[in-house]
């Protein structure tokens, strides 16, 4: 058992599958089969003074939403809106209106209500572009005005490629960088078990570029897990320590915000031998020739093997990470590790 948490993963996999064929289908037609709509600012705004029985819907985490939010606002985390009704919005009906920090969030949690049935979802992007008001709460009356930054932009930002840094270092003494979570823009698909991954956009490219590579030696590859967010590893250690306590958590599970798939540039593999699943962790320690071969292609499609072994880690030949194929290329040449990499290059 390694960090990626494969126990438990079987529940709700009917209704991910379920989740999933809706969002194909939606992929198919107009951006308005996604099942929302997008507002502007200005537009929620106006629904906000004029209407009545909304509901403001912050997706943040608590602790950005009890830093400073919309009034009236209440608080469902993005993360924890999955396939079944969150308590907090019981009614299908009501008019939602989401926002987020920067607009990102919210729209994968409108696209999660609107696949739940929620049909009156309105997106209207993030807090930091608001030009109404916010309120703060008590303790943090005299907010830092260097805390939330607000860029002087009408609409909210799309995330930039290029503001991602693929050589980002996250492990236990380097916690996710701030604001990561809002920049990143996620792809996601089902995999062969039914399971919804999420993959940073330029690390999926990268990845399918990989897989087809693979296909043509034979070599059948799958995503077990990508992107995990802060939260989610939240609930993850808190499963893991009711499950099989403290000692074994801490040992198996990274503290939150400290495991590197929280980069959404960390992929976990998982093979596909002879037309049969290969899943577990110690099923896959047996096919140490089909490593071999999926690790010698890993430079030029970006990647690096991340966990070799002997560098503090155990040996893991199936988490692969995203750094782009001039740093891949260049590890993989002078035998380097993410680590000795940036340690080498001022
Ligand atoms: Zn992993």
């Amino acid at each position: 058992m390694s960090t990626n948490g494969k126990k438990g993963k079987k529940q709700g996999v009917a209704v991910l599958i379920q989740l999933a064929l809706l969002l194909l289908l939606c992929a198919c037609g107009d951006r308005g089969a996604a099942g929302y709509r997008q507002i502007t600012q200005d537009e929620a705004l106006q629904m906000m003074e004029e209407q009545t029985g909304y509901l403001i819907v912050d997706v943040r985490r608590p602790d950005e939403f009890a830093r400073r939010h919309i009034p009236g606002a209440i608080n469902v985390p993005d993360e924890t809106i999955g396939s079944e009704m969150p308590e907090a919005l019981p009614d299908r009906e009501q008019v939602l209106l989401l926002y987020c920090r920067s607009g990102n969030r919210s729209k994968q949690a409108a696209r999660k209500l609107a696949d739940m049935g929620y049909t009156n979802v309105y997106e209207f992007g993030g807090i930091n572009t608001w030009p109404g008001e916010t309120v703060a709460e008590p303790e943090e009356a005299a907010p830092d005005p260097n805390d939330e930054p607000a860029p002087d932009e009408d609409s909210p930002a799309e995330p930039s490629e290029a503001a991602l840094d693929y050589l980002v270092l996250v492990d236990k003494n380097h916690p996710l960088p701030e604001g990561w979570e809002d920049e990143i823009r996620l792809e996601r698909f089902t995999n062969a078990v039914g399971d919804e991954v999420r993959v940073e956009k330029t690390a999926y490219e990268a990845y399918l570029g990989l897989k087809e590579d693979l296909a043509g030696q034979g070599v059948y590859v799958d995503l077990d897990s990508a992107f995990r967010s802060v939260a989610e590893q939240q609930a993850m250690l808190e499963d893991f320590t009711a499950r099989y306590g403290e000692a074994y958590a801490g040992t198996y599970v990274a503290q939150p915000g400290t495991s590197e798939h929280h980069t959404g540039l960390a992929l976990d593999l998982f093979l596909i031998v002879d037309g049969r699943i290969v899943y577990e962790n110690e099923d896959l320690m047996r096919y140490p020739e089909i490593w071999a071969r999926i690790h010698a292609l890993l430079p030029d499609c970006g990647f690096i093997l991340r966990y070799p072994g002997g560098n503090g880690y155990p040996y893991e030949p199936w988490h692969i990470r995203y750094v782009g194929p001039d740093a891949a290329r260049e590890m993989a040449e002078r035998g380097l590790t993410l680590e000795e990499y940036l340690a080498a290059s001022p």
